[in-house]
């Protein structure tokens, strides 16, 4: 840490917007946190240590990014509006382990940037405070991508967070449940006030830490057809299970047929609704079906 203010300090928050006359921009989640105490508490939940590199999305105007740089060994920095670069070239200038690479986050190559930008790297983690109006395709583009993330610890809107962490048989329960818990332990490190953000935005927080699983929840035998059965059958909330698969797979006698008897191999009631199943229910099913040429 440098012998100045935090730029998270209210009063060099607003100098540093000042002198760089910008203006927050609400289309691109640009919520910037102000309390130590909170960026504090995010560093904690990561877990870091030097041997950490550290990938942040949307550094603003470098708040986290500067406890990042603290307490990790690198930081790359993903911001997408380009007036933040003169900034962060500004409040990043006192550390030497933080890069900022222009550019959205969701069209970057990111194992071939982390190639470029972390060589070498042996432990890789995600900690970010997200740009809300994209929470969900950043956290599927990142899951999905090939990068050996060892954990993510994420600011996220508290309904997204609820959403990630759901259970079976309650609201917030569904694909995005699954197919994150399917790969991942998922928890919810503490709740943060919408008070905590300049500006506030009109939802409160959570950070969640999600890790990967040594092995996936459930065996699948082919993922293209477990993610397109999982979305399927939420398809339509209110309806059965029995009416959202054949929406999905088709209406003729022969497929019917193959999908009762995918129900029966599972023990599953077709009167059932899809948000009844857990994730070893569902991976068993896609398999039934799967192995019933159902697709
Ligand atoms: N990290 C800062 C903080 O905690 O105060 C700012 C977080 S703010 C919620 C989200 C940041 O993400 C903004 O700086 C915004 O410009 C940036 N952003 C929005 N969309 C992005 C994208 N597609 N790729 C990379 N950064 C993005």
């Amino acid at each position: 840490m440098t012998d100045v203010l935090p730029i998270v300090a209210p009063e060099r928050t607003r100098a540093i917007l000042k002198a760089h006359g910008f203006r927050l921009k609400k289309r691109l989640g640009q919520n910037f946190l102000t309390v130590p105490k909170v960026l504090a508490r995010i560093v904690t939940a990561a877990q870091l240590t030097e041997a950490d590199d550290v990938i942040e999305i949307g550094p603003g105007i470098g708040a986290l990014t500067e406890f990042l740089a603290g307490s990790a060994g690198r930081v790359l920095a993903i911001e997408i509006d380009p007036q933040l670069l003169p900034v962060l070239a500004d409040t990043m200038a006192p550390y030497d382990n933080v890069q900022v690479v222009e550019g959205d986050v969701l069209k970057l190559d990111l194992p071939a940037l982390v190639e470029e930008k972390l060589p070498g790297s042996t432990r890789l983690k995600v900690v970010a405070n997200l740009p809300y109006y994209i929470t969900t395709p950043i956290l599927m583009h990142l899951l999905q991508s090939d990068l050996p993330l060892a954990g993510l610890t994420v600011m996220m809107q508290k309904e997204v967070a609820d959403r990630l962490t759901a259970r079976p048989s309650t609201k917030d329960y569904g694909s995005l449940s699954i197919a994150v818990q399917q790969n991942m332990h998922v928890a919810v490190a503490f709740d943060v006030s919408r008070k905590s953000f300049v500006p506030a935005p009109n939802v409160d927080s959570a950070i969640v830490t999600l890790t990967r699983r040594a092995q996936p929840l459930a065996e699948v035998t082919d993922q293209e057809s477990f993610d397109k059965l999982v979305r399927g059958g939420f398809a339509a909330r209110r309806k059965t299970l029995w009416n959202n698969l054949i929406n999905l797979y088709g209406k003729t006698d022969a497929v019917k047929e193959k999908i009762s008897l995918a129900l029966q191999d599972c023990n599953i009631e077709a009167s059932t609704r899809a948000e009844t199943l857990d994730i070893p229910a569902f991976a068993a099913l896609s398999n039934a079906l799967f192995a019933r040429d159902v697709r």
